[in-house]
């Protein structure tokens, strides 16, 4: 495999930083909100002004929420929290990319650490949900994330390049571009503990320097690579700021209107800055 070591050397300055056009900004409610209080943060967010350039937008409501806000409500793209690791057929209660498609849905949250701990998603499970979306010319959005533990004994980088290797490493380069990698260390999720500036930077590097090994620089430096894991307005500039942070996943601060739109406020701070970079306004 493409191992942890490696990156480290190639986080030296070698692997391009991102080059993709937009900051990415992705929410996930998990199992919360009434059908109501769905329709309620559609309307919120609608009358809020537009979502500033450069950005791009996600919300992933529960899937029985999918069809309807996918046809009137978020002025976003729509995600998908699941989806089956099969196609058609007698398999009760689990839905396919297809279907997701039909609903509206183009994004697919794949191998979050509360499917992979909680509702038996293996790495195998996984690698195969991520074909399921791209089979269907949906984008996914591939979860990574080392737990308190993996961290502690220093072995984060392996755990998470191992998962990379496992469910991406096999996917040809043209889909590429419809492939968002999400880092969340387990132990920042929903804890209110946030990995520092320095560690999700030094993380996502190891990432992007893996895309560059496994596919090549052009591919890589556009896979938007998201941080996740108690990101909010609080701490969404800093982390944002970081050169291979591309975005946040984001879960409680998705949940309320306000907190979720200053993120996405944060997101466009940093897309103008790296816009007048790039053009050297
Ligand atoms: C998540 O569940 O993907 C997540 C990042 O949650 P939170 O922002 O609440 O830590």
């Amino acid at each position: 495999m493409l191992r942890g070591s490696n990156f480290r050397r190639l986080n030296t300055g070698r692997v391009p930083h991102a080059n993709h056009d937009k900051m990415f900004v992705a929410g996930n409610w998990k199992s919360n909100k009434s059908f109501n209080e769905a329709k309620e943060f559609a309307n919120a967010m609608s009358a809020m002004p537009a979502i500033p350039e450069g950005v791009e937008v996600m919300m992933a409501p529960p899937a029985p929420y999918l069809a309807a806000l996918g046809s009137s409500g978020l002025p976003c793209r729509l995600g998908a929290q699941n989806v089956s690791a099969t196609g058609p057929g007698a398999h009760t209660g689990e839905f396919t990319a297809d279907m997701l498609t039909g609903c509206g849905v183009q994004d697919v949250i794949v191998g979050h650490s509360e499917r992979r701990d909680g509702y038996g998603d293996t790495d195998d499970t996984v690698a195969e949900k991520v074909n399921r979306v791209l089979e269907s010319g949906l984008r996914v959005v591939f979860c990574c994330g080392e737990s308190l533990q993996d961290r502690q004994t220093d072995v984060h980088f392996d755990k998470v390049l191992r998962q990379m290797e496992s469910a991406i490493l096999h996917l040809p380069l043209e889909v590429m571009d419809r492939v968002v990698v999400a880092y969340e260390p387990i132990w920042a999720i929903g804890t209110g503990l946030t990995a520092t500036a320095e560690q999700a930077q030094e993380m996502h590097a190891a990432i992007r320097g893996w895309l560059v090994e496994a596919f090549n620089a052009e591919a890589a430096a556009k896979v938007p690579i998201l941080y996740g894991g108690s990101c909010k307005p609080s701490n969404a500039d800093e982390l944002f700021a970081c050169p291979d942070v591309d975005g946040g996943l984001i879960g409680g601060a998705a949940l309320d209107p306000e907190s979720f739109r200053a993120i996405i406020d944060a997101a466009g701070r940093v897309a103008a800055n790296r816009m007048s970079i790039d053009t050297g306004a």
